[in-house]
């Protein structure tokens, strides 16, 4: 069964690979895995990597795994992992199997002894700098440590020992014994252990000695019977590591590493630890700010799992590292919520309106259509009164002649309800604009007028004695400069406008009742959802209703 008979995922090398491994026969069946370690948030780029892990293993009608690759106990929480857990199982991915690396600790011990038993590993007691040292360079041959010609019968009791706990942490490592003079660095005696009297999540205190990542990953692998082991192209040089403790060790199944670009988009970071210094250093409010491109924070600020699903199909998965533009993960998610979002009235920036020849007191009931294009979605009732606010943008004293808006003398649509004529304003003794006097058209109810004068432009209001008071959050690109992760110090470009924090807004009164997760749009305005995190009404925009950025970016070149 093809994966292009089930759905429209576009197909690329990887799929390809895997199409042809089960044409071939090589493999039955589909087995992936999804291998974060708990030392952080989910970012938009693990997005990337879970997409493809669980989204073959779904076409293909196979399995996938979420392992936590947890052998760094000191930089890794329980917090963590249950954010990680929440995050994948937001996206709408299943897996098969929940696993741990450190479910396999014994086992990656007992493979030790076999490789110190063979005579492919021994323990080094170089310090950490003489074993820079003796690593040589690229284009020099490394140094062999005298340890390596160990006898088997003192690695064997040294490896015991320190897995007994006798040592101080780096007094000894326990290193595979491949080729010093290797062109590839990775293979010149890589360690596979380090002492470590940390206490784990898991685990707690059994284990003194911690495996490293390219030890542990291959034989995670195998262990699960993972076929095809997916990770990005700063891996491809650590291939031959992974096979060659695949062969040492000789395992029932032997996986197949396969590389591809990392997910890299302008102006923000896609690398936890990086992100995490964004936190610690308190630049945003945490994991989950939703100027953060971590999955928690995209989803505080609106975005949808669809969405981010479908931004991953459109940047696809090839071996090519480049510069996504956000406009892209923009789009997917502006795509979305234009189809799904109710459509509602929200005054961020209020205008006192009043309708002069409107009766004092009269309160009437008009009609909304929640989405313009979907019937189905339904209508609802909005109230209109002598007194509306609107956006203050849309007034100008002295208005060129291009302005459709208010100005006085000139006529607008307001949406849903009657046409007004601005006749007068007020100003406060700052001279500020506070007021406008405007007169409205009887004839014009629900938006259009029996002699069928043109109105070019129609503006959303609210009325001010229904509307509700809420704050509402804007966000800005997160950085100022289109590659922060590439910067000697991506803290200087922080953009000083990234949050612009509204909070005398006038919404609709059917937002008062909003709940977190359900999106809206609130009309000329971009996309809202309510925040997750604050008590009082507040509103965080996902994002505008059209692309902002690409004129500017034009305008950059
Ligand atoms: P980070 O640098 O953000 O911590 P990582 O690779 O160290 O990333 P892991 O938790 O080890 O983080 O990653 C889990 C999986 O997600 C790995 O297979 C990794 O290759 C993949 N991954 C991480 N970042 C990206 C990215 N930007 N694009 C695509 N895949 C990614
Ligand atoms: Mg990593």
């Amino acid at each position: 069964m093809s994966a292009e008979d089930e759905n429209t995922t576009p197909t690329n090398f990887i799929r390809n690979i895997i199409q042809s491994d089960l044409d071939s026969g090589k493999h039955h069946a589909v087995q992936t895995r999804f291998p974060p370690e708990p030392n952080g948030y989910l970012h938009i780029g693990h997005a990337k990597s879970i997409c493809l892990n669980f989204g073959v293993a779904e076409d293909f009608r196979g399995k996938c795994n979420l392992r936590f690759d947890d052998t760094n106990p000191e930089k890794e929480d329980d917090e963590y992992v249950n954010a990680i857990i929440e995050d994948v199982r937001w996206l709408n991915f299943e897996w098969d199997n929940l696993c741990y690396s450190s479910d396999y600790f014994q086992q990656l011990y007992d493979y030790a002894i076999a490789l110190i038993k063979q005579g492919k590993a021994y323990v080094d007691s170089l310090s950490a700098d003489e074993i820079r040292e003796y690593r040589g360079t690229l284009t020099e041959a490394g140094k062999e440590s005298p340890d390596r010609n160990r006898s088997i019968e003192e690695n064997l009791d040294l490896f015991a020992r320190m897995r007994a706990g006798e040592f101080e942490d780096g007094k000894y490592l326990l290193r595979a014994k491949i080729d010093m003079a290797s062109p590839n660095i990775n293979m010149r005696d890589p360690a596979l252990y380090r002492i470590k009297k940390a206490h784990h999540q898991r685990t707690g205190d059994d284990w003194p000695i911690y495996p490293m990542y390219d030890y542990t990953h291959c034989i995670s692998d195998a262990i699960e019977n993972i076929t095809h082991s997916l990770c990005t192209l700063e891996f491809e040089d650590h291939r031959p590591l992974y096979d060659w403790v695949l062969d040492q060790v000789r395992t029932d199944s032997h996986p197949q590493q396969i590389e591809f670009a990392r997910l890299q988009l302008k102006y923000t970071i896609t690398s936890k630890r990086k992100l995490n210094q964004l936190v610690t250093d308190k630049h945003v409010s945490g994991w989950d700010d939703p100027r953060m491109p971590t999955i928690s924070g995209m989803r505080r600020r609106g975005y949808t799992p669809a969405s981010v699903r479908d931004f991953c199909d459109r940047i696809g998965v090839t071996k090519k590292d480049s510069f996504i533009e956000m406009a892209v993960l923009e789009n997917s998610v502006r795509e979305d919520l234009n189809e799904h979002a109710v459509r509602v009235m929200g005054v961020l920036n209020p205008l006192k309106v009043t309708i002069e020849n409107y009766p004092e007191g009269q309160v009437e009931g008009l009609t909304a259509k929640n989405h313009p294009q979907k019937e189905e979605m339904g209508t609802r009732e909005i109230s209109f009164s002598k007194t509306i606010y609107i956006e203050r943008d849309d007034f100008l004293e002295d208005a060129p002649k291009k302005f459709f808006r208010l100005s006085v003398g000139r006529e607008v649509r307001l949406r849903y309800a009657y046409y007004i004529t601005c006749t007068d304003f007020v100003k406060d003794e700052n001279g500020e604009v506070i007021e406008l006097i405007c007169r409205y058209d009887p004839e014009t109810r629900g938006g259009s007028s029996p002699d069928g004068r043109k109105i070019k432009g129609t503006i959303h209001w609210v009325s001010a004695g229904h509307a509700v008071d809420a704050s509402v959050n804007l966000y800005d690109r997160l950085f100022t400069h289109p590659n922060p992760a590439g910067c000697d110090d991506f803290s200087e470009h922080l953009n000083p406008e990234s949050l612009t924090v509204l909070t005398r807004c006038k919404l609709e009164a059917c937002l008062a009742e909003a709940r977190t997760g359900i999106h809206y749009q609130f009309e000329r305005t971009g996309y809202f959802v309510r925040d997750s995190e604050t008590d009082s009404l507040t509103f965080n925009r996902t994002v505008t209703l059209r692309d902002t950025w690409a004129k500017i970016d034009k305008q950059n070149q």
